[in-house]
């Protein structure tokens, strides 16, 4: 795209973004012109007519939505506050006529419906059109006259919108109140159901989202049994009131949890549990049926006289427990028979069977949705290769069980006795916690030390407290938090590390998630351990357990990277290969072990001598090699010399059989250098090799180049 068309572009967009304010301001003017000189009632009409079609454009446009409601809000603004200047000034042909009121009017509509930015708009548009109309209309000289209008409207709008602001602001906090009670409600309802567990602490009762749409929907079940058994039993024994109450949790009062009823005015609860009827037949056990009663009659969900003659209090048991009543009552004098008892019980059996099937359906919910998170984090470390993705997906496994914003793994070493943190998640600041990656302890009395001792989650009942409690140590911390949870893993009995979780949320490791966090946490100490036996093979597979060296089939592994790179961007790459000098006879004379330090030194001399890039192997018996990215022939000499000396200055001690003694040895080195002596590693190594044993032939302790065609003594 050009500059060009680019801008026009832009300005085509801005004019038509634009476009409805330029109308606004158009008709602006055209209604001052008019208070100038009255136009002919035709012309009037037309303008009149163009507005309201604006007008009415807009007001589509801002009832569908479509477009930001801002700039929409501000057009409308406008567009309305012109059309009542249009409406004053054609009327009363004056700015203080009996029409003037319309434009308060607008002004209390703008400023109750749309936001801030369009009343200032209408209010600015209005000031400055009557400043206009005064001016060059009614002739006035100065705009000063127009000051106790624009007071007027500038304090009308301002209260006008403040007090609705508030007004709003208090509905909406009034109803999130609402909303918050009504949860609490039915949670409080799915605990007397025992469909919810008690709850440790008041956080702790907060749970997530999907918990809270699975207790209404089970709370919303139960209402419709119980509601269908009490209309059965309401339209076939001809009662006046059946209903349901149900204990709370302490057993000390009834609430109505159901009712079928003629009566218009009824008492919800709470009733006392030992009072009148209710703590007779809650006391017996039994049903109890009273008849004849009279008016002056006290029955607790009646505010008035009593309306009823005969009642039937039926207990509802669970596991032998009285846990409700069922009361039925009647306006005609006719006392419940044994049958009609006997169907009012059976009418609390359903009542409970609908409450206990609704568990059952509840916890196997619940049991799927967590059997789904762990499956889920069974296949995320099953792929996990590596200690840090076991601790990743563990973390990540975490989050979808509970709100997780800190976790640590620490690794526990056997032998030592020591913890290391092994690696920390959650943004946190530099100052938050002093617990880094790397930091050490000894075993102590801390909850990490302790859940791995005692194979046991700690703190007890997930109930942390950062005052009294230490996660790793006094003075190795972690972030301040009010929830967190130590997670032992353990492999095949053996102690592993633990899994630290903290949340900022109180009460994030509650009874609902403890369970599956410890089935995780085992998961992922197997993943750990299969983690670390992967590493241990590769290992193996790749380094010389006498040295730590590279070995050979490594060795071959990275000189080909090596002289690929080097070839790629033309630099030099050298090859050093060398053996000790006669080593049998070290051997014969110290035997094999003292054989093995002088390996294992010459090894030491090596590591240390070479630069971080470059890689030392041990390629079999007492030969090294060692592979020098960026260095020519030059350079590799310097090296090989400087190796080929301090061994010569190393004396080792023999151990065992030979304690005590002394030995010295020396070596012999080869070196070829890319591109000069070769440029495949085949070429290379050969020609190394070809330099030792010029080496070997030239006496032994001493360094050769390796030339293309010919092998010289440096
Ligand atoms: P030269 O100067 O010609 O190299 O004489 P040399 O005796 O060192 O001969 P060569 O390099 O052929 O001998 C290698 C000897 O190194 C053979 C074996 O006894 C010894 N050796 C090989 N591997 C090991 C090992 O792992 N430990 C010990 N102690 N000795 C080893
Ligand atoms: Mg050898
Ligand atoms: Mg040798």
């Amino acid at each position: 795209m050009t500059p060009l068309v680019r801008a026009a572009l832009t300005l085509r967009r801005a004019l038509r973004g634009a476009a409805v304010l330029v109308a606004a301001l158009g008709l602006a003017a055209a209604v001052v012109l008019d208070a100038v000189s009255p136009w002919p009632a035709m012309y009037a009409v037309v303008v009149g007519a163009v507005l309201l079609v604006i007008l009415a454009r807009g007001v589509t446009r801002l009832v569908r939505g479509k477009e930001p409601g801002a700039l929409v809000e501000i057009e409308l603004g406008a567009l309305a506050m012109v059309g009542s200047y249009w409406l004053v000034l054609r009327a009363d042909r004056s700015l203080g006529g009996e029409t003037y009121p319309a434009v308060f009017v607008c002004l209390a509509v703008v400023s109750a419906f749309a936001r801030p930015a369009a009343s200032l708009a209408a209010l600015t548009l209005g000031i400055g059109l009557e400043v206009a109309v005064r001016m060059l209309a009614h002739g006035e000289p100065s705009p000063i006259g127009v000051a106790p209008h624009a007071a007027f409207m500038i304090i009308f709008t301002g209260l006008n919108s403040a007090v609705l602001r508030t007004e709003i602001a208090r509905l909406r906090s009034a109803s999130a109140t609402r909303l918050g009670e009504e949860i609490e409600r039915v949670r409080t309802e799915a605990r007397s159901f025992r469909l919810l567990g008690a709850p440790a602490t008041k956080e702790a009762a907060r749970q997530s989202d999907d918990d809270d749409r699975l207790l209404v929907s089970g709370v919303e079940e139960i209402h419709q049994s119980v509601l269908f058994a009490l209309r059965l039993v309401h339209e076939t024994l001809g009662l006046h009131t059946a209903m349901l109450l149900w204990k709370n949790d302490a057993g000390t009062h009834l609430r109505v949890s159901e009712l079928a009823s003629d009566a218009t005015d009824l008492v919800e609860g709470p009733f006392l549990a030992g009072d009148g009827v209710f703590g007779a037949a809650l006391s017996g056990g039994n049903a109890l049926s009273l008849a004849d009663l009279k008016p002056t009659y006290k029955l607790p969900y009646y505010p008035g006289a009593c309306p009823v003659r005969a009642v039937c209090v039926v207990p509802v048991h669970e596991h032998g427990r009285v846990r409700g009543l069922l009361v039925a009552d009647r306006v005609v004098d006719k006392p419940f028979t044994p049958r009609e008892q006997a169907m009012l019980e059976e009418a609390s059996r359903y009542a409970v069977r609908a409450i206990h099937n609704e568990r059952v359906f509840l916890q196997l919910e619940r049991a799927k949705v967590e059997q789904g998170k762990l499956y889920r984090a069974a296949e995320t470390l099953g792929a996990a290769k590596t200690e840090s993705e076991v601790i990743e997906a563990g973390v990540h496994s975490a989050r979808e069980i509970t709100s997780v914003d800190y976790a640590a793994l620490t690794l526990f070493d056997e032998q030592t006795r020591t913890h290391e943190i092994r690696a920390t998640s959650g943004d946190f600041e530099e100052g938050d916690g002093t617990a880094r990656t790397g930091a050490r302890f000894r075993q102590n009395t801390g909850l990490v030390s302790m859940a791995l001792e005692n194979r046991h989650p700690l703190p007890y009942r997930g109930a942390y407290d950062e005052k009294k409690q230490v996660v790793f140590t006094k003075h190795l911390v972690p972030p301040s938090m009010p929830s967190i949870f130590v997670l032992p893993l353990v492999a095949h009995e053996r102690p592993l590390g633990t899994l630290v979780l903290g949340s900022r949320r109180r009460g994030a490791f509650g009874e609902a998630v403890r369970g599956t966090l410890e089935v995780l946490a085992s998961h992922m100490a197997v993943s750990l351990e299969g983690a670390r036996l992967v590493r241990r093979l590769e290992e193996l597979a790749t380094t010389d357990g006498l040295t730590g060296l590279l070995n050979k089939r490594a060795m071959l592994e990275v000189a080909e990277q090596k002289l690929l790179a080097a070839k790629r961007f033309g630099r030099h790459l050298s090859v050093l290969v060398t053996d000790i000098d006669h080593f049998k006879k070290v051997n014969d004379t110290y035997g094999h072990d003292v054989g093995d330090i002088i390996i294992r030194g010459l090894g030491d001399i090596l590591r240390r001598a070479k630069r971080s890039t470059d890689a030392v192997a041990r390629f079999g018996g007492e030969e090294f090699v060692v592979i020098c990215e960026e260095t020519d022939q030059a350079g590799a000499t310097l090296l090989a010399e400087r190796v080929r000396q301090e061994l010569e200055r190393t004396t080792f001690v023999a151990a065992g059989p030979g304690e005590g003694k002394t030995v010295q040895v020396t070596c012999s080195i080869g070196i070829a250098t890319f591109p000069e002596t070769g440029t495949t590693w085949d070429t290379l190594f050969k020609a190394a090799d070809q330099a030792l044993y010029a080496s070997k032939q030239g006496g032994r302790n001493r360094v050769t180049v390796a030339a293309a065609d010919r092998v010289h003594a440096a």
